[in-house]
């Protein structure tokens, strides 16, 4: 039953036509479920136009970016690189890209942008003095991350346990 339900969720990842997300590195372990995430999120959260490319970084990001393990940027708000750090657990992974989308959300709808070395929020300035979990932002999308996280509990944990079996997951691509 749990399987059928998951099935359906990916089938409607497919009909999801407008979001292009490109994965850069596809022989990395989690391809599958960083993909079906991303598109999931964008589904949630209406930001079907978005074009997301998502890369494998070595940086420990965590070390360098206040606690955080991936990047998001953007030019246009229109074409997005998330830099993801490559050595994450899959619960790690989950919430880093659900947090990320929600930055994206945040580009998309113009409350967000980044110019050298500062981020606008919402009329406020942020400098690399701002206190990270202080951040406004940041605080809108942790809280995302866990309110997404508690309304799609069955459907993430059904994701992550047929994703983690190779050959269940080459069962379901023949539905693609
Ligand atoms: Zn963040």
């Amino acid at each position: 039953m749990k399987t059928l339900f998951a099935l359906i969720i990916l089938l409607l990842f497919v009909l999801n036509l407008h979001s292009q997300i490109i994965i850069s590195d596809n022989i990395h372990n989690n391809t599958e479920l960083i993909d079906s995430l991303a598109r999931y999120c964008a589904r949630d959260l209406g930001i079907d136009t978005a074009h997301i490319e998502i890369c494998f970084n070595s940086t420990d990001f965590d070390k360098y970016n206040n606690g955080e393990y991936a990047t998001v940027r953007t030019t246009d708000n229109k074409l997005f690189v998330i830099n993801l750090q490559n050595n994450l657990g899959v619960q790690k992974i989950k919430r880093v890209i659900i947090h990320e989308m929600f930055h994206v959300y945040q580009f998309v709808k113009k409350e967000l942008a980044i110019r050298s070395y500062c981020v606008y929020y919402k009329g406020t300035t942020y400098t690399n003095d701002s206190d990270y979990l202080k951040r406004e932002y940041e605080i809108a999308a942790f809280k995302y991350t866990h309110d997404f996280q508690k309304a799609h509990k069955t459907e993430l944990n059904s994701m992550i346990k047929i994703l983690k079996t190779k050959k269940q997951w080459k069962n379901l691509q023949a539905y693609w």
